[in-house]
């Protein structure tokens, strides 16, 4: 019998680099759904639709919540950010690892509703090394990075609600880790126990 999918979540301040790792990882195992969250924001400049974002309206978003069609849902920094439901259930249940990267109101929805997901934080090396990441980015203006900024210091201090750590000192340093969680993860007995009963002849 096929074990069910990994459902890896990574959150992380803006700015600590989840987004590089993700893509590393994701270019290394090209077989891990990377599930593409909807949200309010507006598009940034080379963001494609259903690649990057499914862009709505607030309406749209709102109308998808009472039909319950998000796993998680959350509202970042004023816009809601949310992860539909169809696809990353019919992955997992095809046994394919499915590959979260949302913030951390979210991953407390998921680590409720699903146990046995994989909580993993990117910690930044420090919090002025984040602010210059975030400016060296020049998406957001100074409001936008206060704001940021300010979640970042909250979002931090959830991490301890996680499953691991990552500190994102290299990308490739930081993404070898996050290899070796999953490797870890894949290998835990309770989630190989028909492998047990297989290799006893049951
Ligand atoms: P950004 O606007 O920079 O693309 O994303 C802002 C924050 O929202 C990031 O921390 C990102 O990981 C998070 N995010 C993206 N998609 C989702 C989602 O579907 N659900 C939740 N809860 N957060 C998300």
């Amino acid at each position: 019998m096929k074990n069910r999918g990994l459902l890896l979540v990574v959150s992380g301040p803006a700015g600590a680099g989840k987004g590089t790792i993700c893509g590393t990882f994701m270019q290394r195992h090209p077989q891990v759904h990377l599930s593409v969250s909807a949200t309010t924001r507006a598009p940034r400049a080379m963001e494609q639709e259903g690649i990057h974002y499914y862009f709505l309206q607030q309406q749209q978003f709102e109308q998808m919540i009472a039909q319950d069609a998000f796993i998680e849902w959350a509202n970042f920094c004023g816009n809601y950010y949310g992860t539909p439901r169809a696809k990353v259930e019919e992955k997992l249940a095809a046994g394919q690892d499915v590959l979260l990267e949302i913030e951390v109101q979210g991953a407390m929805q998921v680590k409720k509703k699903f146990p046995e997901a994989v909580l993993i934080f990117i910690l930044p090396p420090s919090m002025e090394e984040l602010r210059s990441r975030i400016i060296g980015r020049g998406t957001e203006t100074m409001e936008v990075i206060d704001r940021r900024m300010a979640r970042a210091a909250e979002e931090v201090e959830l991490a301890q609600q996680y499953d691991y750590f990552i500190l994102n000192d290299t990308v490739e340093e930081a993404t070898d880790r996050f290899e070796s969680i999953v490797q870890a993860e894949k290998i835990k007995v309770s989630r190989n126990l028909t492998l047990l009963k297989e290799v006893r002849g049951q």
